[in-house]
């Protein structure tokens, strides 16, 4: 029979605490915590550390399960795109991406997404469920083996869904990611990205050590962001703005917010302008996205020319801007473009 409880999504305390139940003292929950996390390790009998009983007693009680790798493709720009299938037959993707400030991986938070932002396919999907921390972490675990990639590396929760929308679960895996017996990344290597779900990006606030956040705003007015974005309806830009502004931020340290550019939409100099105005007081960086043309979605490019003026009217009032065109384009890989999964065996079935 299949253990219920699958320890790889724990935290140190939770695996302290299953530990204590069968007798075992707590250093033991942090010498099992850091063979999932720091070395990888997903069999109890490779354990050496552990007593030979205790590696028994756990293989018996409990699982240890990351993701099924399902497919990897390559892009030309050195992105690589996984798909994972998970115990329930539902797939996600991550995306393993090479940036100037070194390796990034990109990671889903649910299957689908409810927020339904109209630029966007994995909204087309609808919501299915959240990940559990198991899940997420695990994206970022099989990538690493994969990869034979070692920590430091940054880790952006931008994939599919909303994070916010999985509080808790996003909670533990920054907790996993975090824990210096396990990935020991900095907080500040980690971004959680929102639509903009005020109520739980002020919970996020009152963590001890905040996250990288990162705001997808991609309108300047209710009017259009209410069509873009449906969670404007709920929270209207005026209270999310408040909501950036509360946050306690570190010295030094700064919000981005994401914009990305539909051509003819929200790439006029008036939209710049008033992008200016929204955030010209705040510390933080614009990422502007030129939106990836997909025949399923009715936007298009905006023009180099629109592009351009728009950069500098926000360059010119002095707000940090960055023209990030999205990787792995050519497979599907760019922000806005997972949803669809593709079909064939496993790559663990074809080896
Ligand atoms: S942009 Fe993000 S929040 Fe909006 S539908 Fe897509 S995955 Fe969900």
């Amino acid at each position: 029979m299949r253990n219920e409880v699958n320890l790889f999504g724990c935290s140190p305390a939770e695996l302290a605490e299953h530990l204590a139940r069968s007798g075992q003292p707590a250093f033991r929950g942090g010498q099992l915590f850091q063979w999932m996390h720091r070395h990888g390790c997903m069999d109890f009998a490779q354990m050496t550390n552990l007593p030979l009983a205790l590696r028994a007693s756990l293989a018996s009680a409990f699982r240890l399960e990351s993701l099924d790798l399902h497919q990897r493709q390559q892009s030309s720009d050195g992105s690589v795109k996984y798909l994972f299938r998970l115990a329930d037959g539902a797939t996600i993707e991550a995306v393993y991406l090479e940036m100037n400030h070194g390796v990034t991986l990109c990671i889903s938070s649910q299957v689908g997404c409810i927020q339904g932002c109209s630029f966007c396919l994995t909204a087309r999907m609808g919501f299915v469920r959240n990940l559990s921390a198991a899940e997420m972490v695990g994206q970022v675990s099989a990538i690493r083996a994969d990869r034979s990639l070692e920590p430091p590396f940054n880790v952006v929760m931008m994939g599919m869904g909303e994070p916010l929308l999985n509080l808790a679960n996003t909670l533990r895996t920054l907790e996993i990611l975090t824990h210096p017996q396990g990935y020991g990344l900095s907080a500040k290597r980690i971004t959680v990205s929102t639509s903009g779900h005020v109520r739980n990006l002020l919970e996020l606030g009152k963590l001890a050590k905040l996250p990288r956040i990162a705001i997808s705003l991609n309108a300047t007015t209710d009017e259009l962001r209410d069509q873009l974005m449906p969670v404007n309806r709920q929270w209207k830009i005026a209270e999310l703005i408040a909501a950036c502004r509360s946050l306690p931020l570190g010295s030094g340290d700064r919000l981005t917010f994401e914009y990305v550019l539909l051509g003819g939409i929200n790439d006029t100099t008036q939209d710049a302008k008033r992008l200016v105005s929204l955030l010209g007081d705040l510390s933080c960086r614009v990422n502007l996205i030129p939106f990836n043309a997909t025949p399923e979605l009715p936007y298009r490019q905006p023009d180099s020319a629109s592009l351009e003026a728009f950069l500098a009217i926000l360059e010119r009032a002095s707000l940090r801007a960055t023209v990030r065109w999205s990787k792995g384009r050519d497979v599907g890989a760019a922000c806005g473009q997972l949803a669809t999964p593709f079909q064939g065996p496993s790559l663990s079935q074809r080896v």
